[in-house]
């Protein structure tokens, strides 16, 4: 018997299978003790957008390690910071030049959650200290961000009553669910600061994904009401969904933006909230009681910071944008095929994002081991099958990561149908 437990994410360790070691990682590849090399088709939870270890990224990090991985960032500040505020500043759409560095994509939530309450105490309405977010929302796992997450279908069910009660309502994808989040924030909105919204893709909460329209309808709604904006960019950020950021699909501007994940190309752990002027002066006064009171230990990581300069250098000088897209394109046609298998209820794609939906929960363990053998690593929830890969992956990875999805969908139910007959 072990002496100890390591306690597993998203994971019910009485039944799940053992992990999976992993000895090192390269390009797009994971090389594991077990099962050779892997395609990493989750790039490594939408982190690793230039690959594993790409060179540059490496280097970055070393000559910083040489020179100060970490200092507080309480009364100190360093260059790699300075440097990537004013980077994140000129390249997050809109006038976003207020930038807080977080150490967590969720974290980040908290603070965008703080942020907008201080606004709206600002204009006086103190008692504005909740959030409209939308049904299939996922926005990170503290309990503040896991309050906003859709409160019936997530993950995070079992905690309702624990957490703070938010707002939730169909995203306005129409005529008829827009006035219905109208009418929601007509009445309530004494109580509301603001609105939280995935752009165009709602990641852990089913990899749905949604018309560029429906963020400008929540532009008005927010402009209407005197609520603000806040838009989760940590999944979508950084390409994945053909545009460096996916609001760019949409015309609109956010009072707060949230970015994380592949900000330093799955390296190290950050994440920043970037804000509106009027957003930073809500916080701007004589008492220091007014003050935005946050500050993770290892915010603004050095090390972290210099990984993120790094990985947008690689944004400036690689195509990352238009090889998101061949990665789309290259899925829709792959995948296809996965639509007329039983038990296959949609096959979607979208920027670097493939998705096939079923019916009900499937037997992941099975599929798993099936994309195994077939070099490929993906981790599917609920009933989804999915994959967010790195934006390196050259055609034939790409089509061998589509084709073990359908391939291990086909062997499932042939091997089941083989049972029962
Ligand atoms: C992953 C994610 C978060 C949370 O980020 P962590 O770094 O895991 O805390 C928040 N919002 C969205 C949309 C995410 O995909």
């Amino acid at each position: 018997m072990n002496d100890y437990t390591v306690w597993r994410p998203y994971c019910q360790m009485k039944t799940a299978p053992a992990p999976i070691e992993v000895i090192a990682a390269e390009g797009n590849t994971l090389v594991t003790a077990k099962h050779g090399r892997l395609l990493d088709g989750m790039a490594s939870w939408w982190s690793a957008c230039h690959g594993h270890r790409h060179p540059h990224i490496v280097q970055a990090i070393q000559t910083q390690m040489d020179k100060l991985p970490h200092v507080m960032f309480g009364g100190i500040t360093h260059e790699g910071a300075e440097r990537l505020a004013t980077r994140l500043t000129k390249i997050v759409p809109g006038e976003l030049s207020h930038v807080f560095f977080a150490d967590s994509g969720s974290v980040a939530v908290e603070v965008a959650m703080k942020m907008a309450m201080g606004v709206a105490r600002r204009r006086g309405h103190s008692q504005r200290r909740r959030f409209l977010a939308f049904d299939h929302a996922y926005h990170g796992d503290t309990t503040g961000a896991m309050s906003l997450c859709d409160p019936q279908r997530s993950m995070h069910r079992q905690y309702s009553g624990g957490i703070l009660q938010q707002f939730h309502c169909p995203l306005p994808r129409n005529a008829q669910t827009y006035e219905a989040m109208r009418r929601l924030l007509e009445v309530n909105q004494e109580q509301i600061a603001g609105i939280f919204v995935e752009p165009l893709v709602q990641g852990a909460g089913g990899m749905r994904f949604h018309d560029p329209v429906v963020l400008d309808r929540i532009r008005e709604a927010c402009d209407h009401f005197g609520m603000l904006m806040i838009v989760d960019e940590i999944a979508t950020g950084f390409a994945r969904t053909g545009t460096l950021f996916a609001m760019q699909q949409a015309d609109v501007d956010a009072d707060i933006v949230c970015v994380g994940k592949a900000l330093t190309a799955g390296t190290l752990t950050m994440a920043a909230t970037l804000a509106r002027p009027e957003v930073f002066d809500a916080f701007w006064s004589d008492d220091s009681s007014d003050a935005l009171m946050h500050g993770p230990t290892f915010m603004a990581n050095p090390l972290a910071c210099a990984a993120a300069n790094a990985s947008l250098d690689l944004f400036e000088s690689q195509p990352r944008c238009e090889q998101a897209q061949v990665i789309g394109e290259t899925l829709r046609r792959v995948l296809a095929p996965a639509r007329c298998l039983p038990g296959v209820t949609d096959v979607r794609t979208f920027g670097a994002i493939g998705v096939i939906e079923m019916e009900k929960e499937t037997d992941w363990t099975a599929i798993t081991g099936l994309l195994l053998r077939r070099g490929v690593w993906l981790r599917p929830f609920g009933k989804l099958l999915y994959t967010t890969p790195p934006l390196t992956l050259n055609i034939d990875e790409i089509t061998q990561i589509g084709e073990a999805m359908v391939a291990a969908i086909t062997e499932l139910g042939s091997s089941r149908s083989h049972r029962t007959s």
